[in-house]
């Protein structure tokens, strides 16, 4: 088997697609040399040969020691030089490179095959001491520090220490001699610390390198990140070991970085920095200020030092081309590593460039003007989920943040305003115009009302799918959830963060995107919708074949989804209606009635008010198909339950506390999510749904009148297992249909259907379907009725599951594609059998995530329904899914 790759003078054995092998470095390493770009030769070690070193006690294969010495022969007989030769040296580099690009993992070694008799040699030849010296004390630092673990710090003290007894400020004012005696220093540092000297061999320092780097695969910091970035450990690193070119001979040397295309903008101009007379990473660690590439960026940024368009026009003019020519073939943006030694060009990394998401649509919109990709590609080039940040109000990056505490980032976009700590509060601010920010140690659903009154929402406890963050992130506000480092003293009425003591009234900015809080009023960048973001929803409009709705509560929720281009209502929750203002008083009335009589009574107390809820919502979707699901949740959530609340309540109702209180414990349930909700509250209690059922054929009727539009209501009956229980229900709504229109003189058409939410309901698809006109599916319940896994509970145990590897992903964020996902399919199949044109959708949370969204595709559904800031990820993930 073969375990290295060669590459340079114009060949290569590996190619930019084998990345799985070379490593993204060594691929494109591999690929530039063979497009005949001037490539330093080297070679590149696969990436087995990590699995090879882990399986085997940490040792290298022989055959793999015997091939790279055969490629180090090609690459001596490439530059001329050899390797250890004390004449004419050739020094290395050794270079780490995983699959997908992973900083954490090990530093790159420069000049390796440096020592005592080499480093005269390289100074002779080059005629330029001083190089051959910086480039040792280089060599040992990184080396001493990668390879044999003796921290850059102790290197960094020794350096600063002779630059201050030498009285030098910087690196390059040493001399030749001043060099060779930190040399000096660093090799004694090393024997001190270690007991050994530092290796004169070169072959032991190659070797050495090269374990280091396999080993660096499995250092803390690689292993986190591959943790955050779901990189599997089975990948492995590739090694590149590559002859050196220098960037420190000098004022004709250099070494830069560049992109293509601007990665902040996506503006189509070479962008990056160099430096004269440096080498490695000197550009990035920041010890001297670099320089612009262009002269168009210099005088932007002001600055008077000469660009290299101005310093080194000729090797300029090659990297521009060769710019060019690395973005046509690889048809993307482009992130490069290039030195320059005395006048002569060299590439040294190519990948595709990271990138805001603005830049990201600008690219991809540009590369289709330009015809360098098709439209369906410049879709696939946009990850959905990071619309996310273009959506909502952002910080400007410019800005200096005074962070006074952190939470998790559980609702994307920043939002600045007064401290308030009550739902009332928030309410009372948005009346008089004042933006506030709703603090509170954790939400429940009686703060709904002040949720939505303020800019952003800020709790000290809870997790990402905690109430607050789920109601923030369907109402599209920033949220900050869980921020466990401040404090919310409600006693006084106080905020207490790092230092800082802020009170009500006082004026903070939360980054629901990063989980920071601040203190005061910082800058930020509206949301952009035109150009290029409309140009990009546009083709993936035209590409996908699912439509897209939302789910929407509220006038403020549905217009909101219109603006970003939702084609109806896929979920309308009609008791979050029943929160607001004066009603919660008439609904606690409902509930606590005696008898029907009672229930009634309150009933068409509400009636005016739902009504006037879906005209509203009729009227906004203009004909757009509109689902609105009777009433869900179980009733003791509507209830008072502290003695304060209760006498309050009773007060109202001319009660006694005592018997009220007598009848809220009455409607108290072990298990409420499993209880008396759903249609089982129709069935006890049809006088509810007739309620409701007439309240949105009458809008409809009016809507219908107003607009002009057909408007075709469609009636959702939730949590439905049984075939009897839908054939009951909806004889209701049928009754009640027939007398509003009777009534009103006007027919319209309307469907009845309902939520497949219980594995019952999905197994017996074929029977329900009889009955039913659509299907949408409830994700949200039918996760938690498949696992038996209560979902607001789920947060204490599943973090623990994913930490410890017993499942992959929180089935509540992205569907289970093969149990919850199986059911689906049962349901969508069986469904359509009974009734082949039956409308299928999907309306819990899973309707915003792309993967779930591709999921959906597959199975046939024919729409998503998600909040309204999740419509335009569901388009570009439905058009993606269509490709
Ligand atoms: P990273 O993975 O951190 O990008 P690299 O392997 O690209 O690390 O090495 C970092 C820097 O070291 C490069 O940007 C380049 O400046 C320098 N370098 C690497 N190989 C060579 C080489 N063969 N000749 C000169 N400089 C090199
Ligand atoms: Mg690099
Ligand atoms: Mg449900």
């Amino acid at each position: 088997r073969k375990w290295v790759y060669t590459f340079g003078d114009g060949k290569a054995e590996g190619r930019a697609g084998d990345r799985e092998h070379l490593g993204g470095k060594g691929a494109n390493l591999a690929e530039m040399a063979s497009l005949g770009l001037p490539v330093p030769p080297g070679l590149t070690i696969i990436t087995d040969v990590c699995t090879y070193y882990y399986e085997n006690g940490r040792t290298l294969p022989e055959a793999m020691k015997k091939e790279v010495l055969a490629g180090l022969k090609g690459m001596e007989e490439i530059t001329g030089r050899g390797f250890g030769d004390t004449t004419n040296p050739l020094l290395l580099s050794v270079r780490s490179g995983a699959r997908t690009s992973m900083p954490g993992m090990m530093d790159t070694v420069l000049n390796l095959g440096l020592n005592d008799e080499t480093v005269e040699a390289l100074g002779h030849n080059a005629g330029d001491a001083r190089f051959a010296w910086d480039s040792y004390r280089r060599f040992i630092q990184m080396y001493g520090d990668v390879v044999m673990g003796l921290g850059h710090e102790s290197f960094e003290e020794i350096l600063e220490d002779e630059k201050a007894r030498l009285g030098h400020d910087l690196d390059t004012d040493l001399s030749a001699v001043e060099w060779q005696h930190v040399v000096g220093l660093y090799k004694a540092l090393i024997e001190e610390e270690l007991g050994e000297p530092f290796p004169q061999d070169p072959l032991v320092q190659l070797w050495g390198a090269i374990g280091a780097v396999f080993a660096s695969w499995m250092n803390p910091r690689a292993i986190t990140y591959r943790h955050l970035h779901a990189i599997p450990a089975e990948w492995g690193t590739a090694v590149t070991v590559q002859a050196m070119v220098f960037g420190n001979l000098g004022s004709t040397s250099a070494t830069g970085v560049a992109f293509t295309r601007n990665p902040s903008t996506g503006e189509k101009a070479l962008y990056g920095e160099f430096l004269v007379n440096a080498q490695g990473e000197d550009v990035v660690a920041g010890i001297r200020t670099p320089q612009s590439i262009t002269e168009a960026a210099r005088i932007e940024s002001g600055s008077d030092r000469p660009s290299l368009e101005k310093v080194m026009p000729e090797a300029f003019a090659e990297f521009r081309s060769i710019c060019d020519k690395l973005e046509s073939h690889y048809r993307d943006m482009q992130d490069l590593e290039f030195t320059i030694e005395r006048g002569k060009l060299w590439m040294l990394q190519a990948r595709s460039g990271k990138r805001t998401t603005k830049a990201a649509m600008k690219i991809a919109v540009d590369m289709a003007a330009e015809g360098l990709i098709g439209e369906e590609e410049a879709v696939m080039r946009i990850e959905p989920s990071s619309l996310d940040q273009l959506l909502h109000p952002t910080i400007d990056p410019r800005v200096e943040r005074d962070v006074i505490g952190s939470g998790l980032p559980a609702s994307p976009g920043a939002a600045t305003g007064a401290i308030v700590f009550t739902a009332e509060e928030a309410v009372a601010a948005e009346e008089e115009g004042r933006k506030v920010i709703l603090v509170r140690v954790e939400t429940s659903p009686e703060d709904i009302h002040g949720m939505h009154a303020a800019e952003g929402i800020l709790t000290t406890r809870g997790g990402m799918t905690s109430h607050a963050a789920v109601v923030a992130r369907g109402m599209g506000i920033p949220c900050v959830a869980g921020a466990g480092s401040l404090r919310v003293d409600l006693r006084n009425e106080v905020l207490i963060g790092a230092g800082v003591t802020l009170g009500k009234g006082d004026i903070i900015t939360i980054d629901g995107s990063t989980g920071q809080v601040l203190r005061g009023r910082v800058a930020m960048l509206q949301p952009e919708l035109s150009g290029d973001f409309a140009q990009l929803m546009d083709w993936a409009d035209r590409t996908r074949r699912m439509t897209v709705r939302t789910n929407a509560d509220t006038p403020t929720d549905a217009r909101a989804a219109r603006s970003f281009g939702a084609e109806g209502i896929g979920l309308c929750r009609t008791e979050h209606m029943f929160f607001e203002g004066m009603r919660i008083q008439v609904m606690r009335e409902m509930i606590l009635a005696a008898d029907e009589e009672g229930r009634r009574r309150a009933l068409a107390k509400l009636l005016p008010m739902q009504r006037s809820d879906f005209t509203e919502l009729f009227e906004i979707m203009h004909g757009l198909p509109v689902t609105i699901r009777l009433l869900d949740p179980p009733l003791h959530e509507f209830l008072p339950k502290t003695d304060e609340e209760i006498a309050e309540v009773a007060d109202a109702m001319g009660l006694e506390p005592q018997l009220l209180r007598q009848r809220v414990d009455a409607l108290h349930e072990f298990n409420p999510m499993l209880g008396h909700r759903g249609c089982r509250l129709a069935i006890s209690y049809p006088e509810i749904a007739e309620m409701q059922a007439r309240a949105i054929f009458e809008a409809a009727i009016e809507a219908a009148r107003e607009t002009g539009a057909a408007v075709v209501p469609e009636i959702m009956v939730p949590l439905v297992g049984l075939k009897s229980e839908l054939d009951y229900v909806k004889a209701a709504i049928d009754r009640v249909a027939q007398e509003v229109m009777t009534e009103a003189g006007l027919q319209i058409s309307y469907l009845v259907g309902t939520m497949i939410e219980l594995p019952r309901a999905a197994l017996r698809a074929h029977v329900i379907a009889e009955a039913a006109e659509f299907f949408s599916f409830g994700t949200n319940d039918l996760t938690q009725t498949t696992f038996g896994i209560s979902r607001d509970d789920a947060s204490s145990f599943i973090t623990t599951y994913q930490r410890k590897g017993i499942i992959e992903h929180d089935p509540f964020i992205s569907l289970d594609f093969d149990g919850v996902g199986e059911l689906i399919r049962i349901a969508a199949e069986r469904g359509r059998q009974t009734r082949p044109d039956m409308k299928l959708g999907i309306c819990g949370e899973h309707g915003g995530d792309p993967a779930s969204i591709h999921f959906c595709e597959g199975a046939g559904l024919d729409y998503v329904s998600c909040s309204p800031f999740r419509v335009p990820i569901a388009r570009l993930s439905a058009a993606q899914a269509a490709i």
